[in-house]
C-alpha cells in the first residue's frame, strides 16, 4: 500500500471537508508495474455528487474578487512545485510513467497555474466598446459561469486537472472534480495541498469519486452545473453532448485523437526521429497527441525508418521508479489488448515487424509492460491507421507526393494533433494550412502549454484548454449598453 504525507485522506472532498462514500464501498487503485494494490479510495455516486454541487452553488455569491484567486492561483503554482517530488512518486506508482517524466508533469501543471495567475486580471476586466449606435456606453464584463463540473481522464492525472481547475478558479467558478478511476491519488494529493495551503471557502473545490456513469449523470442532469470541462474518449464525449441537451450546457470537449506525423524529403531526418520518439513515446505511447500514423515520403522511407529503428531499438522499458527507464507500463489489460490487436492486424495484412515483440509473444495477464515496435510496409487499411491506438506503436506509411500526404493526414474523423518535418518553410506551410488539426508542430513534436490554446477540430472536440482561450471556457459575456 502506497504511505505518503500528501494523502492523509484517501478520501473525497465535497464543502470543505474530507468524505467517505455515503455506502462505505471503496475502489481499489493498482501500480500497473506490478499489479499491487496501492490503495483503495471511497467509490461514489449520484447523492454525494448533489452535495459537491449543492457546496459549490452555495458559496458561488461569495466567490471572492480577483485578487484573492490571483493569490490561490500562485500559492497553488508554489504548493505543486515544492513537492514535486512527493507528487511526481504518486503519479508514476498509479500511473507507471518514468518518474522524471512524472515531475515534469507536475511542472506542466504548475505551469498553467502560473499562467492564469499571470494574466487572468486583465483578461477578466471589463471592456468598454466606443460609443456607436443609441447614445449609450457598452461596457461587456466578464462574469463567472457557475458550478462547473470537471472530468479528467487517467493519462495525465494532474496535468489535466491543472488545465482545468486553474482557469475555473481564475474565473471564479465553483468546481466538482471527477478523476479517473485508475488514477485519483494524485488527484487527492493535489487538493490536500489546496485544502491545507489555500484560504478557500467551503464548496470551492469539491472532488466526487466512484461511479462514472452516476456522477456524470448527476452533473448533466443538475440546473446547477452550466458547464462541464471533459477530456477523455469521443464515445463519452458523445454521450455528454446528448445529455447535456435539456439545460443546454456548455461543453469544454478534449476527446481522442490520431495523430499523423509527416516526414517530407526535405526533411532533416535526424531531428526528425529524435522528436518522433519524443513526441511518440511520451507516457508509453498513451497521450492524445502522440503521432499515430507516421507518413514518411519514399525517397527518404528506408533512411528515416532506420533511424527510428535504431532510436526505437535502444529504449528501456521497466518501472517508472528506476532512474533510467524510458517506458512504463500500460495502463490496463484493455488498452495492453488494443495495442496488441492493431499490431497483430497489420502483420495479418502484410506489414513487417522491424522492432519490438511479436504479439503472440505478449501476455497483459503476465505484465503490462509492452515492447516498443516499428512496423513498415503499413496501409491504410490496417486499424492502427484507422483508429488511436494509444501504446506504444510505430506504425510508418510511405508516400509520394505533398498532395498524398495531405489526403492521407486528412483521412480521419479525428483533428487533435498533427505533424509536419521539412526545411522548405512555404511547402510546408502549404501543407499545415490544409491539414483539419487544432495542433500542428512544425518540424517539432511539442504538445500543448499553458499559454497557447489547444483543443480539437471534428471529434477531437469543441472549445480550447489554456492562453486567453482557455480561461473564456469558464466565462458568460454580459453585455451592459449603459445610456445614462
Ligand atoms: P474515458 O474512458 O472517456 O474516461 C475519461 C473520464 O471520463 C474518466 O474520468 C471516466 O471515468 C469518465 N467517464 C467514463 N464514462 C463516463 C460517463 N458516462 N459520464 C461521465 N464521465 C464518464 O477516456 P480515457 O480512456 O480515460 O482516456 C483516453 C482518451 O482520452 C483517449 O481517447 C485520448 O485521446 C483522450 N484524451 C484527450 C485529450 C485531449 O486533450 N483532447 C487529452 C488526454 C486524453 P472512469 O475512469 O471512472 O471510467
Amino acid at each position: 500500500m502506497i504511505e505518503s504525507y500528501l494523502l492523509k485522506h484517501l478520501a473525497g472532498y465535497i464543502d470543505g471537508q474530507w468524505v467517505e462514500a455515503d455506502s462505505g464501498k471503496t475502489a481499489d487503485v493498482f501500480n500497473p508495474a506490478n499489479g499491487k494494490q496501492l490503495a483503495a479510495v471511497p467509490y461514489m455516486g449520484a447523492d454525494e455528487t448533489k452535495r459537491a454541487i449543492a457546496a459549490g452553488r452555495a458559496v458561488l455569491p461569495d466567490v471572492p474578487d480577483v485578487d484573492t484567486r490571483r493569490e490561490w492561483l500562485e500559492d497553488t503554482r508554489d504548493a505543486l512545485l515544492a513537492e514535486k517530488e512527493e507528487i511526481g512518486r504518486i503519479l508514476c506508482l498509479e500511473h507507471g510513467k518514468p518518474w522524471k517524466e512524472a515531475q515534469g508533469e507536475v511542472e506542466y501543471a504548475a505551469s498553467f497555474f502560473d499562467y492564469f495567475a499571470g494574466t487572468m486580471a486583465d483578461a477578466l476586466a471589463p471592456e468598454t466598446l466606443p460609443e456607436k449606435a443609441k447614445n449609450c456606453t457598452w461596457t461587456v464584463h466578464k462574469r463567472s459561469i457557475g458550478v462547473a463540473g470537471l472530468i479528467t481522464p487517467w493519462n495525465f492525472p494532474i496535468g489535466m486537472i491543472a488545465k482545468k481547475i486553474a482557469p475555473a478558479m481564475a474565473a471564479g467558478c465553483p468546481t466538482v472534480t471527477k478523476p479517473a478511476t485508475e488514477t485519483p491519488l494524485t488527484m487527492i494529493a493535489m487538493f490536500q495541498l489546496m485544502h491545507e495551503r489555500l484560504d478557500l471557502p467551503k464548496g470551492m473545490i469539491n472532488l466526487v469519486m466512484g461511479s462514472s456513469s452516476d456522477i456524470g449523470g448527476e452533473l448533466m442532469r443538475s440546473p446547477d452545473v452550466p458547464m462541464i470541462s471533459f477530456t477523455g474518449s469521443t464515445g463519452v464525449g458523445q454521450l455528454l453532448i446528448e445529455q447535456s441537451k435539456d439545460w443546454v450546457k456548455k461543453l469544454g470537449l478534449e476527446l481522442g485523437g490520431n495523430a499523423p506525423f509527416v516526414v517530407l524529403d526535405d526533411a532533416d531526418l535526424e531531428s526528425a526521429a529524435d522528436n518522433l520518439i519524443a513526441n511518440k513515446f511520451r507516457g508509453a505511447g498513451q497521450t492524445c497527441v502522440c503521432a499515430n500514423r507516421i507518413y514518411v515520403q519514399s525517397s527518404v522511407y528506408e533512411e528515416f525508418s532506420n533511424k527510428v529503428i535504431d532510436r526505437v531499438k535502444a529504449l528501456k522499458v521497466g518501472d517508472g521508479m528506476d532512474e533510467d527507464v524510458n517506458i512504463g507500463p500500460l495502463i490496463n489489460q484493455a488498452g495492453f489488448d488494443k495495442v496488441k490487436d492493431h499490431v497483430a492486424d497489420a502483420l495479418s495484412k502484410g506489414a513487417q515487424l522491424e522492432a519490438g515483440k511479436h504479439p503472440d509473444e505478449l501476455d497483459a495477464s503476465k505484465s503490462l509492460f509492452y515492447s516498443p515496435t516499428v512496423i513498415t510496409q503499413v496501409t491504410h487499411d490496417m486499424k492502427c491507421c484507422k483508429e488511436e491506438t494509444f501504446g506504444p506503436l510505430v506504425p510508418l506509411i510511405p508516400f509520394e507526393t505533398d498532395e498524398d500526404a495531405l489526403k492521407f493526414s486528412n483521412q480521419t474523423e479525428f483533428g487533435l494533433a498533427s505533424y509536419v518535418f521539412g526545411k522548405d518553410e512555404a511547402r510546408a506551410d502549404r501543407i499545415v494550412a490544409n491539414l483539419h488539426f487544432g495542433h500542428c508542430g512544425y518540424n517539432t513534436g511539442t504538445g500543448p502549454a499553458a499559454h497557447a490554446p489547444f483543443g480539437g477540430m471534428l471529434q477531437s472536440g469543441v472549445g480550447r484548454e489554456g492562453g486567453h482561450d482557455g480561461l473564456m471556457e469558464f466565462i458568460e459575456l454580459q453585455t451592459v449598453p449603459n445610456g445614462s
